[in-house]
């Protein structure tokens, strides 16, 4: 029996993934079995291999059957991916992370970069804002394309990518935006270059001013990406939501996330109207793999996020207390020093973070 059809359970589909995807996701387990014995939530896993892993075994990174067991499943737990040294497509080398999103029709990618208390924050000022990004089209070749590639070279000296706007594309992640707002501070900030690129950033701006329009409770305003890059170095802390393109979106959470503290605490959700990824913000951080020291607070967080969607979505208030239960007992353990692992300044590893998140759960 499909597991998704039990009744009051919840099946979620683990994909560990590369480098320290496998470490992160142990800890990550760690903390959400605590909080199923907690909260009773009847949370069932199954693990699938993508990656390297999956590439040694059956000649692809992402088998088919990853997609129809992320299809069933009611949400998924996706560690980082090596994507960058896979091979080519033809030889198997799919980024399972692209694949999801495109496939699931994930369309926002929701990067939140908030500063932990009693761990300073790295512009000095408390920081809490929610980068909205788009997720399926902007300058990303590889999936932005019904068929083929958005990036092709034409002779051996020119290469050239094409950057895709819709109208759809841009309105639906303006909703999820302001959906966010109203539920926060009611500030929006648009991203966008279009001083340059007038047609498509033009098209963006249309969208998200129409949507704009229909939430007048919401203060909104809006930045070119290069003034951007530097305003949240100045003073991140006047940002609430942050609603920009795909490419822009990845570029300033890493900053976002790293200035509110560590990119190691940086925890995303790939959300579209059936479908759930939590991902954390990072990729596959191969210089620390294998050394149990990776951060897991990421992860962590992210499977909150997918706690807090699924809670929201059903009408489940035992879910939405779960997952701020996790994020409470992350705030808990990063309070003091030696809950911390060495990208924050301490010492533990990333088991035994997990281990402590876990028994703060409890
Ligand atoms: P990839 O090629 O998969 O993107 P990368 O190392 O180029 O990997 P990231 O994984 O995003 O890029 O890492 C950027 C830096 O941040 C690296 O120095 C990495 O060690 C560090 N880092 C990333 N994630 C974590 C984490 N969870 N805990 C501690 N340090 C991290």
């Amino acid at each position: 029996m499909n597991a998704k059809n039990v009744k009051g359970g919840l099946h979620l589909l683990v994909l560990e993934g590369d480098g320290i995807g496998p470490e992160i996701t142990a800890a990550t387990l760690a903390v959400l079995r605590a909080t199923d014995a907690q909260f009773a939530l009847g949370l069932s896993f199954e693990t699938e291999a993508v990656g390297w892993t999956a590439h040694r075994a059956g000649g692809t990174t992402f088998p088919d059957a990853v997609e129809h067991a992320a299809k069933a499943a009611d949400g998924v737990l996706l560690g980082p991916v090596s994507h960058n040294d896979y091979p080519p497509r033809s030889e198997g080398g799919l980024n399972p992370s692209g694949e999801l999103r495109k496939r699931l029709d994930l369309y926002a990618n929701i990067r939140p970069a908030r500063s932990r208390e009693g761990f300073p924050p790295r512009c000095g000022k408390n920081v809490d804002l929610v980068i909205v990004r788009e997720n399926t089209e902007g300058f990303y070749a590889d999936r932005n394309m019904f068929m083929g590639s958005g990036e092709f070279m034409p002779t051996p000296d020119l290469a050239l990518a094409v950057r895709k706007i819709t109208r759809e594309g841009s309105t639906r992640i303006a909703e999820v935006a302001f959906k966010h707002a109203m539920q926060r501070r009611k500030k929006v900030t648009c991203v966008h270059k279009a001083n340059v690129l007038r047609m498509s950033d033009g098209l963006y701006l249309e969208c998200t001013r129409a949507v704009a329009a229909r939430y007048p409770d919401v203060k909104y305003e809006e930045r070119i990406i290069d003034a951007m890059a530097a305003l949240l170095i100045r003073d991140a802390s006047v940002f609430d939501v942050i609603v920009t393109t795909n490419m822009f979106g990845d570029i300033l959470s890493d900053e976002a996330s790293e200035i509110a503290g560590s990119l190691g605490l940086a925890a995303s959700l790939n959300a579209g109207s059936a479908h759930a990824v939590a991902q954390a913000q990072h990729g596959s951080a191969p210089d620390i793999a294998g050394k149990n020291v990776a951060n897991p607070a990421s992860l962590i967080g992210s499977a909150a996020m997918l706690l807090a969607w699924l809670g929201e979505r059903r009408g489940d208030d035992k879910l939405v207390r779960a997952a701020a239960t996790i994020e409470a007992a992350l705030d808990r353990v990063i309070a003091e020093p030696a809950g911390r692992t060495p990208d924050m300044g301490g010492e533990l590893g990333t088991d035994a973070f997990g281990k402590r998140v876990a028994e703060a759960v409890g």
